[in-house]
């Protein structure tokens, strides 16, 4: 790596003014306005340091090696992450990150949280949490709680891990709790990824049903792509509905499979939007739609089925969208990856 060059050079118009002292004793001449600039908390030592005894002006950044301090301030003398630092960046991270943050140096704070996530490995994840716990740095922290629950066998080989294990009950207590949050996590997801299936067969299912009844002719998808089409399931399903004896035995009531079909009639209700037949042009012809409609008129609609209808809307809207590409690319990748996989309703 190249080394930080002497700070002199970088303000040759200017005489140093200040020296900084480090952990292992070393003195770096460097300059009070550009300290006094980039940190509060710099600019508060060299105002205290005025005023005292210590005439020569001497400041302490201890608790990282010379070399770390020197990167640091070779920054601050840049006012910024040039590309040709970032190298400097990355090999004193876990340095210019405390260093940042204790002297308030925020947009070198956020540089090297930033590097340090981007090149973060599970052999370090431990002890990097640690510091960004430490060091307030919540992006670096999310991203070891994930690497430590994405590869833990990677994680438990690290000395990180194991020091924590023999030394710091709170660090290990506080891994197993992220590793167990993740866990959750990923069976709340799988949830809800499994909800959002069958509200977007629910949606499809609607979208059926008034393909099926769109006009008197009904359905004409070809028998021999049966399998390929939507409405197949659906067909079925009133193919039995019609000559189910158990519904003809018990109007209203009948089998598992006559209730859902008429569910789903009764949902269809809840979402349409059309006109009884004999009242528009473009009326619905969808069976029993009318006669619900009457009936949740007559008497509301509990909540449940409300927010059953509500998120089948909603599903039903996001699927057209998503067909017609007028949704974010980001948006239709997720939705995408919700829709994949599951049965189809039968
Ligand atoms: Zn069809
Ligand atoms: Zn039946
Ligand atoms: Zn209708």
């Amino acid at each position: 790596m190249r080394r930080c060059v002497d700070l002199d050079a970088l303000r040759p118009a200017m005489v140093a003014d200040v020296q900084v002292v480090t952990s292992d004793g070393k003195s770096i001449a460097a300059h009070s306005f550009v300290l006094a600039t980039a940190s509060p908390v710099l600019e508060r030592m060299i105002d205290r340091a005025r005023r005292g005894w210590n005439a020569e002006c001497t400041i302490r950044i201890l608790g990282v090696s010379s070399d770390g301090v020197f990167a640091f301030l070779h920054i601050l003398y840049a006012s910024r992450v040039a590309p040709e630092d970032e190298e400097v960046v990355s090999v004193y991270g876990p340095q210019l990150l405390a260093l940042s943050h204790a002297y308030r140096v925020g947009w070198l704070k956020r540089a090297a949280e930033a590097s340090m996530t981007a090149r973060l490995t599970p052999e370090h994840a431990v002890d990097m949490l640690k510091l960004a716990r430490l060091c307030d740095a919540p992006r670096l922290y999310l991203r070891c709680a994930r690497l430590a629950a994405k590869d833990f066998a990677a994680v438990e080989r690290s000395d990180g891990w194991r020091f924590a294990r023999r030394h710091d009950a709170a660090l290990e207590l506080e891994i197993l709790q992220l590793l167990e949050d993740a866990d959750q996590r990923r069976e709340r997801w799988a949830r809800e990824r499994a909800s959002r299936e069958a509200y977007r067969q629910l949606a499809e299912a609607m979208d059926s049903l008034v393909h099926i009844f769109s006009d008197d002719r009904g359905c004409t998808c070809a028998d021999a792509d049966t399998d390929a089409t939507p409405c197949r399931g659906l067909r079925l399903l009133m193919r039995h509905y019609a000559t189910c004896s158990a519904r003809k035995a018990a109007p209203g009531g009948g089998c598992t499979r006559c209730k859902r079909m008429l569910q789903l009639f009764h949902l269809h209700a809840s979402v349409c939007d059309r006109a009884a037949p004999d009242d528009d042009d473009h009326p619905c012809r969808v069976p029993l739609c009318s006669h619900f409609k009457a009936k949740m008129r007559a008497e509301k609609a509990d909540k449940t089925w409300r927010l059953l209808v509500k998120k089948v809307t909603r599903a039903r809207v996001m699927s057209r969208l998503a067909a017609e590409r007028k949704v974010p690319e980001l948006v239709a990748a997720s939705w995408a990856r919700y829709s994949n996989g599951g049965a189809r309703l039968r």
